[in-house]
């Protein structure tokens, strides 16, 4: 069974309950809503259908919704599409009106004050880019510096530029709170521009008694890369958000920046998840092109928790078969993992805590007698979450009682929930810690697993047995 976690995100070409079906069991392990695209009622048959299939597959599919964020969109557009020629001078309108290829306007009415002479503004991901070389009234003056194809509502990027905009909508504080309602495991976050608006998000769901829902901030801005490691800080975990990121910085320094996030996270024992374009080729080819295999290993190999696919999932031909090439090429890119290194890497910036010295003598155990699982009975996820820092060879089962802990634990590398009976009784333990093995893994007899946790059950905070099984 495959470590590193696919997310993969939910739309028109996944929303049926059999496609749902079968991509939880060919290894999506986390659903993305996007609410740039999604309603609330879209996502509540969606949740409906992920727990009713958990339910049947004893899976325990994390959900994650993905907040739109204080996005910039272009109005309409006459035909809903207009081709901007270089060198030609255009008019950005503040105040809506329709749309063609000499005027637009955009949804942010203060933009006029954030920007200067010669901000750029980019369009259609980038393809597009406008400099602005004056200020009207109500208007900006744009030279197209690259032409080609806008399109109505579609999202723009204001490079280097402090928006003046609430980090909050409206329309995501509706979403803090249907998260809260839906008991949703993880949000993410977009168009982040500062660690003070992760604080922000955190401060609401309190505000809304929320306790449960981690946060995933997207690094899809050059502001918030340069806040990075306070933004780390703060939040549960990182999206390395390709697609915005690669229009606000140089596409270039993109697999550096990946890698450094990836990096930055494992010390701080934070959530990595790198998105976008990672088998985009699959939208419409039944198989993937070498560069795209290469991408997603590369992540493999660096340790990341979870590889995300976004259009291949939501409107792509293929999006069974997008998750069956992702888990094939996860499983063979994992057997390449200098597994020494990460444990390694992780012990060196451990601090003093008995649970990651135990946590750290079972990996390598683990790995010295070739264990098939770590099992871990585990109440607030701590002991799996720690083990999973110290990327084992094998998978991490972890038991729990508590549907919020498993569902939380489904996204971080190697953990596979499995939630069970309240029980304090030790041999109990044993016995449902042998019986996760066998209904979820691969086995032969003899084979070894490691069961690890903190005894007596519930009394003591921290990890302090081990016990080897042979199966
Ligand atoms: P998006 O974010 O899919 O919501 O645009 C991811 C990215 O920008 O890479
Ligand atoms: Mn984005």
């Amino acid at each position: 069974m495959k470590k590193t976690k696919i997310m993969a995100t939910i739309g028109p070409a996944s929303k049926d309950k059999i496609i749902l079906e079968d991509m939880i069991s060919n290894g999506m392990n986390v659903a993305r809503l996007n609410m740039k695209y999604s309603s609330i009622e879209f996502c509540k048959d969606i949740i409906y259908k992920i727990r009713n299939i958990d339910k049947e597959l004893k899976t325990t599919t994390s959900i994650l919704l993905d907040l739109r964020g204080p996005d910039i969109t272009i109005g309409k557009i006459l035909n809903d599409q207009a081709e901007l020629k270089e060198n030609d001078k255009i008019r950005i309108y503040m105040d809506p009106i329709l749309g063609d290829s000499t005027k637009f306007s955009v949804s942010y009415k203060g933009l006029i004050n954030d920007v200067k002479t010669n901000t750029i503004i980019k369009l259609n991901e980038g393809l597009v880019e406008l400099r602005v070389i004056e200020k009207g009234i109500d208007y900006l003056i744009c030279e197209v510096v690259r032409g080609g194809i806008i399109y109505s509502d579609k999202s723009i990027n204001v490079i280097d530029t402090k928006l003046n905009i609430p980090f909050i909508t409206d329309e995501d504080k509706e979403v803090l709170k249907f998260a809260t309602e839906e008991n949703i495991d993880y949000i993410s976050l977009s168009f982040v521009s500062s660690a003070e608006d992760v604080l922000e998000v955190n401060d609401l769901l309190i505000d809304y008694g929320n306790d449960h829902t981690s946060i995933i901030t997207k690094i899809e801005t050059k502001n918030a890369l340069e806040e990075l490691d306070e933004i780390i800080k703060i939040s549960d975990g990182i999206i390395v958000a390709r697609g915005d990121l690669g229009v606000e910085i140089p596409l270039e320094r993109i697999p550096s920046v990946q890698k450094t996030i990836i990096n930055k996270c494992h010390l701080k024992s934070k959530i990595s998840i790198v998105a976008t374009e990672m088998l985009s080729s699959m939208e419409n080819n039944i198989i993937p092109t070498r560069a795209e295999v290469s991408d997603i290993a590369n992540a493999v190999c660096d340790g990341v928790d979870a590889v995300m696919l976004s259009g291949e999932t939501t409107i792509g031909k293929y999006p069974v078969g997008t998750v069956i090439m992702m888990n094939k090429i996860i499983e063979s890119s994992e057997e390449d993992i200098n597994y020494y290194e990460l444990l390694d890497k992780a012990m060196r910036t451990e601090k003093e805590d008995i649970t990651g010295e135990v946590a750290y003598s079972v990996v390598e155990c683990a790995s010295r007698l070739k264990a098939i699982a770590i099992v871990t009975p585990t109440m607030t996820g701590y002991t799996a979450k720690k083990i999973s820092r110290f990327r084992p060879n094998c998978p991490i089962i972890a038991l729990t009682p508590d549907y919020n802990t498993a569902h939380i634990l489904g996204l971080y590398y190697g953990i596979y929930p499995v939630i069970i009976d309240e029980t304090k009784s030790f041999d109990m333990i044993l016995k449902l810690s042998k019986s996760a093995v066998l209904r979820k893994l691969k086995y032969e007899s003899k084979d070894k697993i490691i069961i690890t946790g903190g005894y007596p059950f519930k009394e003591v905070k921290h990890t302090n047995f081990m016990k080897i099984e042979e199966l």
